[in-house]
């Protein structure tokens, strides 16, 4: 269970996506091929919005569990699911012996429309996952507030509320050691002290994370984009190592429970900045 994990000591983790296409396939086979040599404590697997990878999540989760080399977490998101759908899927996961599951409100639909279904917000999955059986619950967070909050205090108070119930944290990445520690800072002082894992994201893909961050309102790095933009290929990975590295190191000595990569299932960046890391 990865709140024990996390009890024994620093985890480090990665984040997979469930691929779509064979190329895809190919690229996080040849990842899981490498795992041994990041070792991560745990790693988990992104649930597309509204259900939309709904059995791929659920067979990668199954197949990287069955391989009992170190857990594998679903993602689930309960927006636009019915209370039925999600008891469902986590009586399967209970049947598969999935011990731990990332519990998400996800996104309302993108057209603006209403989401149907049975849910509102992640607290109530984690309400769900808790009756059901004994998973070890870990929720998101975002150190900067989430986009859609109507103030940082009040996105706080809700993270509260949900991580009293829930056992850890993952928060969105961000570049910036101080919002990763002013969000601990800040749980600390409403009563909370439950493990808050950094996710940090290598800047490989400078325009995607850009627009990732505009999605989120997080603060990005433009002077380190127009560095990685403007060098060449083999140069890239390289400096987004070089800053991972930096930002971790700075968590690890913070005191930070574990370090989460969104690696976007390549493993080039993770072996080279854990392997700092141990240097
Ligand atoms: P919530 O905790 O429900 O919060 C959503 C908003 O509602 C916040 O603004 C919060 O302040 C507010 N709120 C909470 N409770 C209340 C309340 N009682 N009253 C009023 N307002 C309230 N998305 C996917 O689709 N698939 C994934 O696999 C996925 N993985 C993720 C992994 C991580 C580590 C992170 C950080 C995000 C991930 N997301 C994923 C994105 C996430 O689903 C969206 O950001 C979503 O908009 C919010 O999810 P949440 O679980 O934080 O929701």
């Amino acid at each position: 269970m990865i709140h024990e994990l996390l009890a024994a000591g620093r985890t480090r983790s990665l984040e997979f996506f469930p691929p779509r296409t064979e190329a895809g396939r190919d690229v996080l086979r040849a990842t899981l091929g490498g795992l041994a040599g990041v070792d991560p404590s745990f790693v988990s697997v992104t649930y597309g919005a509204g259900g939309s990878t709904r059995e791929l999540t659920r067979d990668l989760v199954v197949e990287l569990n069955s391989a009992a080399t170190m857990p594998a977490m679903p993602h689930l998101t309960c927006v636009g699911h019915t209370r039925a759908q999600l008891a469902a899927m986590v009586d399967d996961y209970t049947s598969h012996g999935i011990d731990n599951v990332l519990a998400l409100a996800g996104d309302p639909p993108a057209d603006g429309s209403p989401a149907v279904g049975d849910f509102t917000f992640a607290l109530e999955l984690v309400e769900v996952l808790r009756e059901a059986g004994s998973f070890s619950i870990g929720v998101a967070a975002f150190p900067e507030g989430h986009p859609r909050s109507g103030s940082l205090a009040e996105d706080r108070r809700h993270l509260a509320a949900k991580l009293e119930l829930a056992d850890f944290a993952i928060t969105n990445f961000f570049f910036r050691a101080e919002d990763y520690l002013r969000l601990v800072d800040d749980m600390a002082a409403l009563g909370v002290t439950k493990p808050i894992i950094p996710g940090v994201i290598p800047l490989l893909d400078p325009v995607g994370v850009r627009r990732f961050a505009d999605l989120n309102g997080a603060w990005f790095p433009e002077d380190l984009a127009s560095r990685i933009e403007a060098a060449a290929p083999a140069e890239r990975l390289a400096l987004a190592v070089e800053h991972s590295v930096t930002l971790c190191a700075r968590l690890a000595d913070e005191g930070a429970p574990g370090l989460h990569l969104y690696c976007m299932n390549r493993i080039e960046a993770p072996e080279k900045i854990f392997a700092a890391l141990s240097d």
